[in-house]
């Protein structure tokens, strides 16, 4: 059986970890916003392009983000939803062109999402993700996976990231209460190692 699962969380939540797991897991589509804009960073589109937005730590424009889930959701036959939606709007839509049997969201104190922000390290070649001191690679700097550079995320340095927590109070908790009032969401401790945030993912989906 295919799943349609979206995780929500706030930037550092592990939804990207969680969700590469399940991809991988259930053989689904791997559905991130985050990504897709990174590999696009520099494409012209009527708001200008994704790097302005990104750089600041602000939403890229909702026109943008829904052709590109849309275009992706159309292709997938089970799929994991990751950074998407950010904001009521996004919400509605997504509610328009797709049916979810999961919900997910992943729930971590905001001290600790600082820390694994400012800490994520990810490697330049394969986009594997690693932590100064909660994941560290065994030689630092060099991935583990593929021997590539591990570099620090631009928006990931204190500013940018204090900035993305609180576009993501303002924007996506509202989304988050959505959700939870239509009485679907499920909610997870994303504080535990990710096997053991995992283990507790798949009892939701497998339930
Ligand atoms: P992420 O990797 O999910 O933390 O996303 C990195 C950045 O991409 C965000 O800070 C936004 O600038 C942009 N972005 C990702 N997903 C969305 C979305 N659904 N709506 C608007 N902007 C997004």
């Amino acid at each position: 059986m295919s799943h349609r699962i979206l995780l929500l969380g706030a930037p550092g939540a592990g939804k990207g970890t969680q969700s590469k797991k399940l991809a991988e897991e259930y053989d689904l589509e791997h559905v991130t916003t985050g990504d897709a804009l990174r590999a696009n960073k520099d494409m012209e589109t009527e708001y200008g392009t994704p790097r302005s937005f990104m750089e600041a730590g602000e939403l890229v424009p909702d026109p943008v983000v829904n052709e590109i889930v849309e275009a992706a959701l159309a292709e997938a036959d089970g799929f994991v939803l990751d950074g998407y939606p950010r904001n009521l709007d996004q919400a509605e839509y997504l509610s328009e062109i797709t049916d979810l049997d999961a919900v997910i969201y992943l729930d971590v104190d905001e001290d600790v999402l600082v820390d694994r922000l400012t800490g994520r390290r990810v490697c330049d070649e394969c986009g594997a993700n690693y932590h100064v001191d909660f994941q560290p690679p065994e030689e630092p700097g060099v991935c583990d996976e593929c021997g590539g550079d591990l570099i620090q995320r631009e928006d990931d340095q204190e500013d940018t990231a204090r900035e993305r927590l609180e576009v993501y109070r303002e924007n996506t908790e509202p989304v988050i209460e959505h959700f939870r009032d239509e009485g679907v969401l499920v909610e997870v401790d994303g504080e535990g190692t990710p096997n053991e945030v995992f283990d507790e993912i798949t009892d939701v989906v497998e339930s």
